[in-house]
């Protein structure tokens, strides 16, 4: 075994080779130097734990071994994705991807100095709100509006600076959980809040509201299901409801409406979705959503509502933590800009462009992807199929969106390694499995991508020819 070790090359060997010597030249030396160091680590391993025998690949043979790998390593984890899932907002994948006016004001706002919390016309100090609120004002009929980093946020802060150490009443069917961590009682026990929960989980009256308003009542919520649905024997109350027996107390309506459309999305045959100038118009004092869900601009929380609970969560000291920063702003201006106008809003919105994609074109996309696939029947099999796309980011669960797919088969090997080939290389591509097959969805592929996501398959299928070779 000794003797096995023996002819493993040293580190400084390796070092001097040419491919790990331009490494050091477009890396840096300390990080190869590791890099090799837990190679050989891992190799020795290897060697100490295989029985039988083992030969020792060549010095020349480690470093391209080494190379290949770091070179690998060396990618950035943050990276472009080709969206093949057919899910429009997929929070793993960044959700809403950005409308050029808004990836353009990013640019401007960032690149130099800004008037974030300057008022330009008065050279006084402003509120760094006064960007966005016009127009959030303007889209949704509130009298002000905040935002913070993300709905989680604005949930939490809207329940502090409004309701801390009171109850707070929520409907048992309300009582939600969101992927990655947000659950409901969660956060609201974070806010200082106390959870009073009412009613059933499949039937919630305006009585149980009644009942449960007392001295240590701070605030009614709301709060939008989202991503699951109760069907059959339910009863949930409205937000005017609600609002009619707050005010006879004197008491607040928080409304989280989640998704936050700004137009109505029933024309692109989703329903169940109320746009959030409603949840205004029925009396809400306070109503939350996300800046990149169903908006389809950058990550925030949006708060809006009665001036006198802005104030009192402007002012609130978790307002400083929760912040959005320029990039943000300038994002959502730029977004929120558009949606004056809404024909503008439907072609220039990526999401809503996705949506509005007419199945017709979706079929011809796929159909041409296919066809420029067709030399790799050596390697799978490529074919248009017929799926259905979802909304995602916990909007709309139960509502499908018929699309158009590349499904992929491969011969003599798995749908995971064509998964894990198109992940890593050089766009990285991600669709999703189905009945053995890899499907990847027109719908979310940019039709820009077409091209890419065809050169990525070709050139899986030439690393795979390379590699049995
Ligand atoms: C998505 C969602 C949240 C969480 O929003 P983030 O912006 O992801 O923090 C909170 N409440 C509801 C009802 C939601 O749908």
């Amino acid at each position: 075994m000794a003797n096995i070790f023996r002819k493993l090359p040293s580190v400084n060997q390796l070092l001097e080779s040419p491919q790990l010597k331009q490494m050091v030249q477009t890396v840096n030396h300390s990080v190869v130097a590791d890099g090799v160091r837990s190679f050989l680590d891992d190799l020795r391993e290897q060697v100490s734990t295989e029985s039988g025998e083992v030969t020792i690949p060549t010095p020349s043979e480690i470093a391209d071994k080494i190379a290949n790998w770091l070179k690998t390593e060396e990618k950035p984890y943050l990276r472009p994705v080709i969206n093949g899932t057919g899910i429009i907002l997929h929070t793993g994948l960044g959700r809403a991807p950005l409308a050029n006016s808004a990836i353009e004001s990013v640019q401007k706002i960032s690149e130099g100095y800004a008037s974030v919390e300057v008022d330009v016309r008065t050279g006084e100090r402003g509120q760094r709100i006064k960007s966005v609120e016009k127009l959030l004002c303007e889209l949704t009929g509130a009298e002000a509006a905040a935002v913070v980093n993300n709905n989680a946020a604005a949930t939490m802060i809207a329940l502090s600076a409004m309701a801390q150490g009171k109850e707070v009443i929520v409907s048992r069917g309300q009582l939600i959980e969101i992927g990655g961590s947000y659950r409901l009682p969660d956060v609201m026990e974070c806010s200082g809040a106390k959870l009073r929960e009412v009613g059933t989980t499949n039937k919630t009256h305006l009585f149980d509201y009644e009942r449960a308003i007392n001295e240590e009542t701070g605030a009614l919520l709301k709060v939008h299901p989202s991503n699951f649905e109760v069907v059959g024997f339910t009863k949930t109350v409205t937000t005017k409801e609600m609002v009619a027996l707050a005010s006879e107390h004197g008491l607040p309506v928080i409304d989280d409406v989640g998704s936050g459309a700004l137009i109505d999305f029933a024309e692109f045959g989703l329903m169940d979705e109320s746009v959030v100038s409603q949840s205004i118009k029925d009396g809400a004092d306070i109503v939350l959503f996300s800046g990149d869900k169903l908006i389809g601009g950058p990550q925030c929380g949006i708060i809006i509502g009665k001036k006198k609970y802005i104030n009192t969560i402007l002012s609130n000291p978790l307002m400083r933590a929760m912040r959005v920063d320029k990039m943000t702003l300038a994002a959502l201006s730029a977004t929120l800009l558009i949606y004056r106008d809404e024909s503008r809003a439907r072609t220039e919105i990526p999401i809503l462009r996705m949506l509005s994609m007419p199945r017709e074109n979706l079929k011809l996309r796929a159909e041409k992807v296919v066809t420029q696939l067709s030399h790799l029947t050596e390697f799978m099999t490529c074919e248009p199929v017929e799926a259905d796309s979802m909304l995602g980011g916990g909007s709309l669960p139960t509502q499908k969106l018929s699309t158009w797919c590349v499904a992929l088969t491969p011969n003599d090997h798995s749908v995971d390694r064509l998964a894990a080939g198109l992940r890593n290389g050089e766009a990285s591509v991600i669709g999703r499995v189905q009945k053995d097959k890899y499907f990847l969805d027109m719908r979310t592929v940019q039709p820009s991508q077409d091209a890419c996501l065809v050169e990525s398959i070709e050139s899986y299928c030439g690393d795979f020819k390379a590699e049995a070779e």
